[in-house]
């Protein structure tokens, strides 16, 4: 048996980096248990010119392709929508595009505002600290005065509009519609060791600028000095319990597939809204015949993804190409409910800059705009650098068919049950995504832009994981309580984007990690009485 911790964090990604360093100052014994391993910056498809196919190989997003050893199979067969991720140090930061926008005030009211959902147990206002401490640890690029936010400062500059950018926002101001530079977890000044963005544009693919904010180059080098001990290659299989009902610590197996008990007088989860779901339901024992702070039935339920529609366009003239951040602006127009639209809540556009080489050429294929032999050179040059795609982040409302639950087969290399997948998309998000298409199609033809066609769901594009272990104050509707911790386990504690009540019209990120933070000051402040 390993030595007791004081705190035992599973994953080492956005939030449990987040968790991790907060706690560091404790002085606490503190120990992250991580599947995967270091990704080195020159391991990033970014440095070789094959970045693109790479992309499709052992960087793609879904784990079921990229089969590298520290991934985990997934059954998503029941789901129209595939899984993004990355397991690793920085999990999902490693691969991601780093938009960051902060979810609304309406967000944490849907219930109140429009009848439907619930209402979250804290506010805009009670993150609102914790949005700008992890702003300045994950260094964002921002303009402040967006009208959309209540006002919010400004780390450093936002990255620059670009000819995307300029196009369309001068398309959305004939329409008369909301758009502002997109904040960005991307440096536009050298920062905390970090170099400044050199608008490479692979950002997806891995940043080998460290321009963008991983974890693993921001907070935990950090945790790491303030002695916060990091094991890589350690997969958990369950969280045990005592006689009393409480969390003692987890099994898991390290590298060398040894399986070990690690013990622990507090258990965080930070696995994202798959992984920890997972482990709770494996985590089953007389006291907890259905799984691990499951007393609701809710965990694993009300998945949300976001559902994503993407419309793209050509131009005459040359945009950006691929070089530079992919997203440049967005609007959030169509953000709040307008009982008039057919639908309540709302969605984001993020418009984005265009593709590389490879994906212009498959993807003109593809859609029978560039032909094979005669002409195809020709056709290649006419469509590269002149296409823009604008990325529709629809609200995903909570339903509880939409789940992940235990794979009664599959399994990973570990031997341990993989998650399976059921989610459909809902009518109100279904209508939403059409009136977004149409509406993004007016912002392209106003823009000048030729040949505008649109695609939804877009098929791998799971990439926001949330809902399948709630906060709330009811026990019965509810997993964990306003400030994370299980209402079942009082030392266990959730804070990755399993907790989300509602998911917003925005990518997640920011909120998983004030979210983290705010766990964690809760944690600090009750350590004399936090199991009563
Ligand atoms: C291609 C792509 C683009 C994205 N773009 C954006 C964006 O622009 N903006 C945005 O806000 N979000 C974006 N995201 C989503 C973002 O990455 C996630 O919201 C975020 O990383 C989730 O943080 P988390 O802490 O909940 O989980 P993760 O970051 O996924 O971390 C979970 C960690 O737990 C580990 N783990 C899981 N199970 C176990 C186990 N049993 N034992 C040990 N370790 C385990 C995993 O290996 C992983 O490292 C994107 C994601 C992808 C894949
Ligand atoms: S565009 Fe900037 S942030 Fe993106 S990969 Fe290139 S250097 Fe990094």
């Amino acid at each position: 048996m390993n030595e007791p911790v004081d705190v035992l964090i599973i994953g080492a990604g956005a939030s449990g980096a987040a968790v991790a360093w907060s706690l560091a100052e404790t002085r606490m014994r503190i120990l992250c248990l991580e599947q995967g391993g270091w990704v080195q910056s020159t391991d990033y498809p970014s440095n070789g010119r094959d970045w693109e196919s790479r992309q499709m190989t052992d960087f793609h997003y879904n784990p079921n392709i990229r089969r590298r050893p520290a991934d985990y199979p997934i059954n998503e067969d029941a789901s129209p929508i595939k899984v993004a991720n990355f397991n690793g140090v920085g999990g999902g930061t490693i691969l991601y595009a780093g938009h960051f926008p902060r979810l609304h005030p309406s967000d944490f009211r849907v219930r109140t505002l429009d009848g439907v959902a619930d209402d979250w147990p804290i506010g805009y206002s009670t993150l609102e600290s914790y949005y700008a401490e992890n702003d300045r640890m994950m260094g964002v690029a921002s303009l402040a005065g967006d009208p959309a936010y209540p006002p919010k400062p400004s780390v450093m500059p936002p990255i620059p509009l670009g000819k995307t950018g300029q196009v369309l926002g001068r398309a959305l101001n004939d329409l008369g519609w909301h758009w502002w530079p997109s904040d960005s977890a991307i440096t536009t000044r050298d920062y905390e060791g970090r170099a400044k963005c050199i608008n490479l544009g692979h950002c997806i693919a891995g940043c080998a600028q460290g321009a963008k904010a991983s974890t693993d180059i921001t907070y935990w080098p950090e945790a790491l000095r303030a002695r916060v001990e990091l094991r890589t290659g350690c997969r958990v299989r369950e969280v045990s319990v005592n006689a009393q009902g409480m969390a003692s610590g987890v099994t898991y197996y390290d590298s060398d597939g040894i399986e070990r008990f690690q013990p622990a007088e507090v258990v965080i989860l930070a696995c994202n809204g798959i992984g920890t779901p997972r482990i709770l339901l494996n985590s089953k024992s007389a006291l907890f015949p259905d799984g691990l702070a499951n007393s609701s039935g809710l965990v694993g339920k009300n998945l949300m993804f976001h559902p994503y529609a993407t419309v793209q366009a050509y131009f005459d003239e040359e945009l950006d190409g691929y070089r530079g951040p992919h997203i440049a602006i967005w609007s959030q127009e169509f953000y709040e409910t307008d009982s008039s639209r057919g639908f309540v809540r709302g969605y984001t556009f993020q418009c984005n800059r265009g593709t590389g080489p490879v994906m212009n050429a498959i993807g003109g294929m593809r859609t029978g705009r560039i032909p094979w032999g005669e002409g195809h050179h020709a056709a290649c040059r006419r469509l590269f650098d002149r296409m823009s795609s604008t990325a529709v982040i629809c609200e995903d409302l909570p339903e509880e068919c939409n789940r992940v639950t235990l794979d009664p087969v599959l399994t990973d290399s570990s031997g341990i049950p993989a998650p399976r997948i059921e989610y459909r998309i809902g009518e109100n998000t279904q209508r939403m995504a059409e009136h977004a298409v149409a509406r993004a199609t007016e912002m392209y033809v106003a823009a000048g832009a030729y040949d505008v066609h649109a695609e939804f769901p877009m098929r791998y594009a799971g990439w926001h994981l949330m809902g399948t272990a709630r906060m709330g104050l009811d026990p019965a509707r509810s997993v964990v309580n306003e400030w994370g911790r299980s209402h079942d386990v009082k030392n266990l504690f959730i804070v990755d984007g399993s907790v989300f009540v509602t998911s917003g019209g925005v990518n997640p990120t920011s909120t998983i990690q004030a979210i983290a933070l705010y766990v964690a000051d809760n944690i600090k402040n009750r350590l004399s009485n936090l199991f009563d």
